[in-house]
């Protein structure tokens, strides 16, 4: 539910690459919505591998200090180098780790035909975003029969137990409120156990809250297989980090361009839109990226905050630009510019 504000403070950083065109595609996109959102106030902050190179940071200490002190942000993209860079590490990460962005929120949506219709695919992945092999503590021995190499898998009771609630407030809102959750515990009965033990036991702390949400659970590998067949069956999907980041890539591939895709990564009091594409060096400049990964970013990162109404006016206003099928970026097989699909987006909103 939206707290009463007068202005609503959002941190923008396009980043690299196609993140500087499309941003600010998202920037009118929200200015659009007048009066139906409290006004909003765009603070623009630097961050990314070109800015690590011109200045050797890629995260200043003022643009984390500006999030801070903002509503929610938008995130373009970053560009990762092919090969290690000393002294770079990826901004994201690390602003999700220092706003304690604990979940990436992915819904994956086809437009169908006509607004009547049902969308072929209409899902949410919510992937943990803190831990599992992302903690990256890998180490390196050798031995007598050559090179070992291992990794730490950490899942936590507490990481597991705010994703899960994350979860099923997702799926509570929603009009099928059906769950998967997702794990390989028939391999990793320890760690995929205790994640998926504790999801299941999150109803169970919520008084009733809950109640009404279906509960169901499938393996990683066999949940890719059906999310191939029969995608129509998924409603909320949430998963430890690893099988999170391939499910949501794969769940894209649904929907046809990436260019499409949008997220959010949420925490208790900070939410980041972020289009789910990279910096797409190949079209970069071209004024062809797609913009509707990110104008349905912010509208992700409006609905987070309680804003539903303004939110759906976005992703209604992208809907029937795709139905109409005229004026797409080449990514759809249109011929038409960003700043045209924009424009005609714009007319809707
Ligand atoms: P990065 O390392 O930043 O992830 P990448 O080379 O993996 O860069 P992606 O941005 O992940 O590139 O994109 C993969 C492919 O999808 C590219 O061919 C790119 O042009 C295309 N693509 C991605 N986003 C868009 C978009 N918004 N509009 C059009 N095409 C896109
Ligand atoms: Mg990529």
């Amino acid at each position: 539910v939206a707290t009463a504000r007068s202005s609503l403070k959002i941190g923008l950083v396009p980043a690299d690459g196609i993140g500087r065109e499309v941003i600010p595609a998202a920037r009118l996109a929200i200015e659009a919505l007048g009066s139906d959102i409290p006004k909003p106030q765009f603070v623009d902050l630097l961050a990314g591998f070109e800015l690590f190179q011109r200045s050797g940071t890629a995260l200043p200490d003022e643009t984390v200090d500006a999030l801070k002190e903002c509503d929610c942000a938008l995130f373009g993209a970053v560009s990762s180098p092919s090969r290690r860079v000393t002294g770079y590490s990826s901004p994201i990460v690390a602003l999700r780790k220092i706003l304690d962005l604990y979940a990436n929120i992915r819904p994956v949506l086809s437009v169908a035909p006509t607004p009547d219709e049902k969308p072929k695919v209409d899902l949410i992945v919510v992937r943990e975003n803190t831990e599992c092999l992302y903690v990256k503590q890998e180490e390196l021995k050798h031995t007598e029969n050559g090179r070992e190499a291992r990794a730490t898998r950490l899942i936590t009771e507490r990481a597991s137990r705010r994703i899960g609630t994350m979860a099923f407030e997702l799926a509570a809102a929603r009009p099928r409120k059906h769950l998967t959750i997702i794990h390989k515990s028939n391999v990793l009965s320890v760690t995929d156990g205790l994640f998926r033990e504790t999801v299941r036991s999150v109803p169970r702390l919520n008084e009733g809250r809950f109640d009404d949400v279906q509960i169901a659970e499938q393996l990683v590998d066999s949940a890719v297989y059906r999310l191939f067949r029969e995608p129509q069956i998924y409603d909320v999907m949430v998963a430890p980090n690893l099988y999170g980041d391939i499910l949501s890539d794969a769940a894209a591939a649904l929907v046809g361009s990436l260019g499409l895709v949008p997220s959010v990564n949420a925490g208790d009091n900070f939410v980041m839109g972020e289009p789910v594409h990279g910096s797409a060096p190949d079209i970069e400049g071209k004024g062809i990226a797609n913009p509707i990964a990110s104008i349905r970013s912010a509208a992700l990162m409006l609905r987070h905050l309680g804003y539903a109404a303004p939110a759906d006016r976005l992703d209604k206003a992208v809907d029937e630009v795709v139905r109409q099928g005229t004026v797409l970026t080449p990514d759809l097989g249109g011929k038409s510019k960003t700043e045209e699909v924009v424009a005609e987006i714009l007319k809707r909103i």
